[in-house]
């Protein structure tokens, strides 16, 4: 081995001891600093001479990990955040170490192969349509930007308008239509797309968050033009899915885009236990899901699904003389996604895939709701503790206190939020839900199991009576 060898070898071990050290004690109770006290350690005046790399890991790994959040460890509740599972880190190390540009096929034939068969794998395990076309994006935020941009272009093809060339200015007004509680991402995504995050027409839900299907109906009948309907499977509150077997046919009367925002929820599709949740999801037109939650990839992935592949190519297509031409038949990767440059995430999600299995997956996401109901069981058992929604998939929702809204329940729930993160055993937020703070807690990352969730249940318990004692 050369020296250059020999130095290269040191420092990706060296990389990987540090890997390993943190993730060995990712399980003890968390004592995160916050922000202002952890930019100090990387603050410094831009460096005016280089250091040697085993020292600007060693200072990268001591300023980083009082400040890391234990997301890879076994009570992180917060947001809905997949857990990074050591396959798809190792597959994401040699993704950076190949530094492949995904681009194009021919700056990386391997990465363009394993998103090619990544796909087919995705589509069949979420039982879609197989001729969907599938783009490997950062997340359900930009897939939710793809899909509608895919969207937004064919609606506008049908009469007569090509959106891509000319732009919306002068085009025929789009009716956007989408359940009140649908996510913030996708107003996001309209914002992005010059569709309006304001016009858009809202459909009633019930209370546990599922769009109300004969509100759809009335509201389609309302729409006059070209039209796209945005649904939801999985919400990021109650984990509920909007009725999708009533609302797909609906839209195919009227001749409206369906697409369906799954970022976790497509996963339920994996399971014979929970597929029937979201009964009816192939019939829509296009899907945003997120290989960061629930296949517990590592940051950043997620996947924009759309049918008519042809309309996903129109909306996204980049042309330029010095990118090589495909083959027909063949799928070249930067047609279905804003980026030219990118990361090969196709490598994570083919060994995640690779690594659990169709059974392993369902298996999965079977324990995770089977741990959800588990803790919701749990933090029912002490009196003030109440568990807002029917626990469907693996979202809780928890209010402390009193259950109805005011502002008594608001501050204890707030209060009891302060005082679990502070503990540091386990990690949950907050948000309103329907006039209520609330604690939000997400049964997702793959190192949690039973005794895990009795721990954090007990957590919990400890936190609400510390504020019920202090309060009382
Ligand atoms: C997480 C989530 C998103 C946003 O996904 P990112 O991966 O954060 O970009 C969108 N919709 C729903 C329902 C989500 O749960």
């Amino acid at each position: 081995m050369s020296a250059a060898d020999d130095e290269l070898a040191s420092l990706l071990k060296r990389a990987a001891d540090h890997a390993i050290a943190y993730r060995q004690h990712v399980a003890e109770p968390e004592a995160t600093r916050a922000y202002g006290e952890v930019l100090p350690g990387f603050d410094a005046p831009l460096p005016q001479q280089g250091e040697p790399a085993d020292a600007v890991i060693d200072a990268l790994v001591a300023s980083a990990v009082p400040g890391l959040r234990a997301t890879t460890g076994p009570r992180f509740f917060g947001w809905v955040i997949g857990a990074s599972h050591p396959v798809g880190v190792a597959a994401d190390w040699l993704t950076s170490a190949w530094g492949q540009n995904a681009g194009n096929h021919t700056a990386s034939p391997a990465a363009a192969a394993a998103e090619t068969v990544a796909a087919r794998w995705l589509l069949e395990l979420f039982d879609l349509p197989r001729e969907s076309s599938v783009g490997f994006v950062t997340g359900a935020t930009l897939a939710n930007v793809v899909c509608l941009a895919a969207a937004r272009g064919a609606v506008l093809r049908r009469v007569g308008w090509d959106a891509d060339a000319d732009g919306l200015f002068g085009a025929p007004p789009i009716e956007v239509v989408i359940g009140e509680e649908g996510h913030s991402t996708v107003y996001s995504a309209l914002q992005y797309l010059g569709l309006g995050n304001k016009r858009v027409r809202r459909v009633a839900s019930d209370e546990q968050g599922r769009m109300n299907a004969d509100a759809f109906a009335a509201t389609l009948a309302q729409c006059r033009g070209p039209v796209i309907a945005i649904a939801q499977a999985g919400h990021v509150n109650t984990g509920v899915f909007d009725p999708l077997a009533q609302l797909v046919p609906v839209a195919k009367a009227h001749g409206a885009w369906l697409h369906v925002d799954g970022a976790f929820g497509l996963w339920a599709r994996t399971s014979p236990a929970t597929a029937a949740l979201a009964a009816g999801i192939d019939g829509a037109d296009s899907w945003a899901c997120d290989g960061h939650k629930w296949l517990q990839t590592p940051y950043d992935c997620g996947y924009a699904i759309v049918r008519d592949a042809e309309a996903h190519r129109a909306a996204m297509t980049i042309a330029a003389s010095y990118l090589p031409p495909v083959a027909a038949g063949e799928r070249d990767p930067s047609h279905f996604v804003p980026e030219l440059s990118r990361r090969a995430r196709g490598f994570a999600t083919w060994a995640m895939i690779r690594h659990l299995g169709r059974a392993g997956i369902a298996a999965m996401v079977e324990r995770h709701c089977a741990l959800a109901r588990r803790l919701a069981r749990r933090l029912a058992t002490e009196s003030g503790v109440h568990v807002l929604n029917d626990v469907e998939l693996n979202q809780l929702i928890v209010r402390f206190g009193e259950p109805e809204a005011g502002e008594g329940g608001d501050r204890l729930t707030r209060e009891t939020i302060v005082c679990i993160q502070s503990d540091g055993t386990c990690f949950a937020g907050g948000a309103s839900w329907r006039g209520r703070w609330v604690m939000r807690l997400s049964v997702i990352g793959f190192p949690m199991d039973e005794a895990e969730m009795d721990r954090s249940a007990d957590a919990i318990h400890a936190a609400w009576r510390a504020v019920h004692h202090a309060n009382a």
